[in-house]
C-alpha cells in the first residue's frame, strides 16, 4: 500500500542528505495521496538505511494506517499545510544553512533572484514557535499565505508542491535564493526586484520548461 509514495520519500530523503540540504536525520518530508492519506518520514530513522517499509502512513487527521515507526514530529505542521491547501500535495522541510541564517535573523527573503518566483513574489519569516507544537502549524500555514514557502524563526524551512519533486526543487531555490541574499549583504546592498518586476517573473514561469511535459 502506498509503495510508490513511501519509497519516492526514501529517495528524495537520501536526496536531500547528499546536495546538502540536511545534516543527520534533520528535516522531514511527506506525499498526500489522492484517497487523502499521507505518507511522511519517520522520526529520527537515518535517510542512509531507511527503507519504503519504515515510512508510516497517516489519515489526515493524523492517525495511524500503516508502518510501525513513529511519524516525524513535524507532522502537525504537515497536516496543517494540507488541510488548508488543496495545491499543495508534497512538502519538504529542512533547516538547510542559508534559509535557517535569515530565520534566525528573524527576516523574509526579499525577491534577490528571479528564481524566487517558484515559491511566490517573496518568501516570509513566520514567528518562533516550539518543533512540533500546533502552534508552529498555524504559523507555518499562515506565513505561507498563497506562496509555496516559508521560513521558521529560529528553525528552517517548509516548501510545497504539487508533487515531491516541485516541493524539492522550491527547498533548493529558496536555499540558493537565501545564500545570493546573505552574501550580496556581505559584498554591498542587495537590489531585489520591484514588485511589478516579479508579477512579469512569475507569469513566464507558469509557462516554464517544456509545452506538453516531455
Ligand atoms: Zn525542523
Amino acid at each position: 500500500m502506498m509503495f510508490k509514495e513511501r519509497q519516492t520519500i526514501v529517495a528524495y530523503g537520501r536526496r536531500m542528505l547528499s546536495v546538502g540540504l540536511t545534516v543527520g536525520t534533520g528535516g522531514n518530508l511527506s506525499i498526500r495521496c489522492s484517497d487523502k492519506l499521507i505518507a511522511i518520514s519517520p522520526s529520527g530513522v537515518p535517510y542512509e538505511t531507511m527503507r519504503p517499509s519504515d515510512v508510516p502512513v497517516v489519515d489526515i487527521s493524523g492517525h495511524a494506517v500503516l508502518g510501525k515507526k513513529k511519524p516525524s514530529s513535524e507532522l502537525p505542521m504537515h497536516l496543517a499545510v494540507y488541510q488548508h491547501r488543496q495545491d499543495i500535495n508534497a512538502l519538504v522541510h529542512t533547516h538547510s544553512r542559508y534559509a535557517t541564517a535569515l530565520s534566525c535573523a528573524r527576516m523574509d527573503l526579499p525577491p534577490i533572484h528571479y528564481t524566487i518566483g517558484f515559491a511566490g513574489s517573496s518568501v516570509r519569516c513566520a514567528p518562533y514557535a516550539l518543533y512540533g507544537t500546533a502552534e508552529l502549524a498555524e504559523h507555518a500555514v499562515t506565513f505561507m499565505g498563497n506562496g509555496k514557502a516559508v521560513l521558521l524563526a529560529n528553525h528552517g524551512v517548509l516548501a510545497g508542491g504539487a508533487t515531491l519533486g516541485e516541493a524539492f526543487m522550491i527547498a533548493q531555490v529558496v536555499e540558493y535564493c537565501a545564500e545570493l541574499f546573505c552574501l550580496s549583504r556581505v559584498i554591498g546592498t542587495p537590489h531585489c526586484l520591484s514588485a511589478k518586476e516579479m508579477q512579469r517573473v512569475i507569469r513566464n514561469l507558469t509557462e516554464y520548461g517544456q509545452p506538453n511535459g516531455s
